[in-house]
């Protein structure tokens, strides 16, 4: 715990959100929207986690079967890309692919209109909890050092349950060797003739990363060749030009251990440049292509989630079970990437999986609620619901269960779910299918 100084409080809100990816954003806005004085707390200088900073495209996935899953707030922000020229919002399967940069000025447009405070630069580094199993002071770090910010519900969408580890609920165990790779993802320009296979997915449960490619990499791979660890390759559009996103190199990365972060990141970076030098030689429409910007950081599928109210499995999830605490839909199949091969094991939704409130929290902490990958889901499960626009749809849930909880001053396990649930439906976020 670093030293707390009264002198070193620089806010007070309703609510506090941690990670400003897609869960974070939209739960910012949500609890805004619904009359909470609500912080936005994000470590980069910029919105939208992953999704912008990690260049990982399409935005998945919004509708099953052609029908709308997730609404509300994140099919608005969708909308809003799609007016600036940012999104392509007619795609039959319901994914969305995006520009990064629009993306993050429509998130910082939303959250302005919304009132919400925004601390950029910004890392939430500790917590101080009060003794009665609620968060009292959030501690962030910034080049002006450590400050203290306080609130009454605090969200943690930071993708890897950063703020939840520091409150000591309980996690889930993970196994690092079977955690699903992290990618260096990176935008492509001058691929000419541009790619006649399918650079996105359009259609429901179909595979869509490029076989010929993907071929063309195991053939040189069996025929001794250098070929680096890698997945698909997929790709796909950033909405207007020639250049397009990819997703292509992987491996295995412990967020947790500084060594494994580091040699990762670096290995990625290695992986990126030499498997683009094998498509220039190997493939004639890459010859005159280069990688114009890399992602901020190497993409993490998977790593640390809560051990919440409730563990959603696999198992429930690919059934479609329903609760009677449905806060959000997802469509996207059970996607699990291999990181030690170029193998990837998908399981194809027949309906939409539900999630519950009660995997957003822990009966542990009274003012906490997780949104994003990181909420209480096993590995099946988890790989779907970590996929964009079901995060956005719990960060919707769990935005407006905080101000709910703020203004009714209840713990977050005692929110009126019936409540939560008319107000969600109210503005547009879709429970059932
Ligand atoms: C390689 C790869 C490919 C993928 N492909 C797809 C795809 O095709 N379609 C799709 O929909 N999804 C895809 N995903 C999944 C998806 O991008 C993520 O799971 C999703 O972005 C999760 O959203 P989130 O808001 O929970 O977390 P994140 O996007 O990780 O956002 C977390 C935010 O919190 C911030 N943060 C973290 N810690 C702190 C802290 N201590 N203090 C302050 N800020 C903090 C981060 O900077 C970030 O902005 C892919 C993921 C990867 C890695």
């Amino acid at each position: 715990m670093v030293q707390i100084r009264t002198a070193d409080r620089i806010g007070t809100h309703d609510v506090i959100v941690c990670g400003g990816g897609p869960a974070g954003i939209v739960a910012a806005l949500a609890a805004a929207r619904n009359g909470a004085d609500t912080a936005i707390i994000e470590q980069y200088g910029f919105f939208g986690g992953t999704a912008s900073g990690c260049l990982v495209n399409p935005i998945s996935k919004f509708k099953k079967n052609g029908t709308q899953v997730v609404g509300g707030i994140a099919w608005e922000f969708v909308e809003n890309m799609a007016k600036h020229g940012g999104a392509l919002l007619d795609y039959p399967n319901g994914n969305v692919p995006f520009d990064p940069e629009i993306y993050k000025w429509v998130a910082q447009k939303m959250l302005g209109d919304a009132h919400v405070h925004m601390y950029l630069h910004s890392t939430a580094v500790d917590c101080e909890m009060d003794g009665h199993g609620a968060i009292k002071t959030l501690v962030i770090h910034s080049k002006a050092g450590f400050r203290t910010l306080n609130a009454g519900c605090f969200v943690d969408a930071t993708g890897d349950a950063l703020l939840a580890r520091l409150t000591n609920i309980p996690m889930q165990e993970y196994d690092v060797s079977s955690l699903q790779p992290a990618s260096l993802c990176f935008i492509i320009d001058g691929i000419e003739p541009q790619l006649p296979e399918p650079v996105h997915p359009r259609l429901d449960d179909t595979r869509y990363y490029n076989k010929r490619l993907h071929d063309l990499l195991e053939h040189l791979k069996s025929e001794g060749g250098e070929v680096p660890n890698f997945g698909g390759p997929w790709f796909c559009s950033i909405v207007s030009g020639t250049a397009l996103s990819v997703n292509i190199t992987r491996g295995a990365i412990d967020p947790f251990d500084i060594e494994s972060l580091t040699k990762g990141e670096c290995d990625l970076r290695n992986d990126m440049h030499r498997l683009v030098e094998l498509l220039k030689a190997n493939s004639p429409e890459f010859r005159h292509s280069r990688i114009v910007q890399s992602g901020i950081q190497a993409g993490i599928r998977e790593s640390q989630r809560i051990r919440g109210v409730h563990v959603l499995t696999g198992e429930e999830y690919v059934k479609g079970k329903a609760f009677f605490d449905t806060i959000a839909l997802g469509a996207h199949p059970v996607d699990i990437h291999r990181s030690r091969d170029a193998g990837q094991d998908v399981q194809f939704l027949n309906t939409c999986g539900k999630v519950p409130y009660r995997s957003l929290v822990s009966a542990e902490c009274s003012n906490l609620i997780v949104a994003g990958r990181c909420i209480s889901a096993d590995r099946y499960a988890s790989a779907s619901i970590r996929v964009q626009a079901t995060a956005m749809a719990t960060g919707e849930a769990a935005g407006t269960s905080a101000s709910l909880c703020v203004a009714h001053n209840k713990a977050v396990h005692d929110v009126d779910v019936r409540q939560l649930q008319m107000v969600l439906k109210h503005r547009k976020a879709i429970l059932e299918m």
